[in-house]
């Protein structure tokens, strides 16, 4: 049985509705045993659970400490392109957008990876918009050498593809593959995704199990916070990631927990969620799952950032540049959304060192 499957019997209401009826006793019971357990998770993000904050963060840290010590893996995006042939509203490569349009040749990949190098990374996460005919398999495997070649850890975010894909990416060297489904609510998916592939709501929410069946060690799962009903996305993509980790063991999961950011032309968060709101989801998801990798990006603020790093993240970006060639040639105009935290890394670093956090730049090494 698919997650497609689980998830047309799963009722949207019945859920909603357990989760604004979450009362302080279900949410007591639920810190009492949280982890993998998706009854406890609706109440974690209930409104009920928000004066129960400070002691969900406390276990959420040290739960974090026991499993991944003190340690933030940090990573940072390489924007390949911003083609795409894709609406979605909130993007600012949405195909309408009147921009520049750019994809990285091999000799600025090269130079862009040269300066990153300079700032200490590696392990990088490739990105682009999704544009089957001119960002496709072709170019990734024609990429993807060059990449692995200078990192240790590849990660890509671009248009899902098909299972033997997968595969002939993991020989290239692909360790992770980051497949958002924006939201859970199809019918608010339908009303921000209008043209494209990216359309096809189902399509999307199958493709972490193509990953899976290709056999790559890591998935991140997401949803893209301001689209909808923040409490009932995350706990649908608890469902989700409950769902890969029981099916597909042998892969590692993630989640990003990205809010809305302003972008060209595109639109601003339906439902606004607060800064205690985030620390709500990121202590909920911490206590549901102990082995989970949260990421932060730089959407967020430097004085955010600092306070979430100790909270139960595992994975940081830092210096990043959201446009093709940004690191080489900065150029706001292509940006995909506006970053917050625009730190260089090592100031990044030194704030975790002061909280006496150790930020990772390279976790392992290739045996022989
Ligand atoms: S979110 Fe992705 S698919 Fe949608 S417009 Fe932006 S780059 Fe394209």
């Amino acid at each position: 049985m698919s997650f497609v499957d689980i998830f047309k019997k799963l009722s949207r209401s019945e859920l909603k509705l357990r989760l604004y009826s979450s009362t302080a006793a279900d949410v007591e019971r639920a810190l009492q045993s949280p982890q993998g357990n998706v009854d406890s998770l609706v109440s974690l993000l209930s409104p009920a659970a928000e004066p129960y904050i400070e002691q969900m963060a406390q276990q959420a840290v040290a739960l974090t400490r026991q499993r991944f010590g003190a340690s933030i893996g940090m990573y940072i995006p390489l924007y390949l392109s911003n083609l795409c042939a894709n609406e979605c509203d909130y993007c600012g490569f949405t195909m309408s957008n009147k921009i520049k349009r750019k994809t990285l040749t091999e000799s600025e990949i090269k130079d862009e990876m040269r300066l990153i190098k300079t700032m200490g990374y590696d392990s990088i996460l490739l990105v682009s918009g999704e544009h089957e005919s001119k960002v496709g398999m072709p170019y990734f495997k024609q990429i993807l050498p060059l990449v692995t070649e200078q990192f240790s850890h590849v990660a890509m975010e671009v248009q899902p593809l098909e299972e033997p894909d997968y595969k002939e990416l993991i020989a290239e060297g692909l360790d992770a593959v980051m497949l958002y489904q924006e939201t859970y609510n199809p019918v608010t998916y339908a009303e921000h995704h209008t043209r494209g592939k990216k359309s096809d709501f189902v399509y999307r929410l199958e493709s972490p199990e193509r990953v899976a069946r290709a056999g790559v060690d890591k998935i991140g799962l997401g949803v893209l916070l301001g689209l909808d009903d923040w409490r009932l996305d995350a706990l649908l993509m608890g469902h989700h990631l409950d769902y890969m980790e029981k099916t597909y063991w042998r892969s590692r999961y993630s989640i990003s927990l990205p809010r809305l950011r302003p972008c060209t032309g595109g639109v601003s968060p339906k439902v606004e969620l607060s800064d205690k709101g985030l620390v709500q989801m990121i202590c909920a998801f911490r206590l549901f799952n102990q082995q989970l990798e949260i990421s932060l990006s730089t959407r967020e603020t430097p004085k955010l950032r600092d306070n979430l790093f100790a909270l139960g993240v595992t994975h940081v970006s830092a210096g990043s540049s959201t446009q093709p060639g940004g690191y080489v040639e900065p150029n706001t105009e292509l940006d995909q959304f506006e970053i917050s935290d625009d730190r260089p890394p090592q100031v990044v670093a030194n704030a975790m060192l002061e909280r006496g956090l150790n930020p990772v730049w390279k976790d392992w090494e290739s045996g022989w």
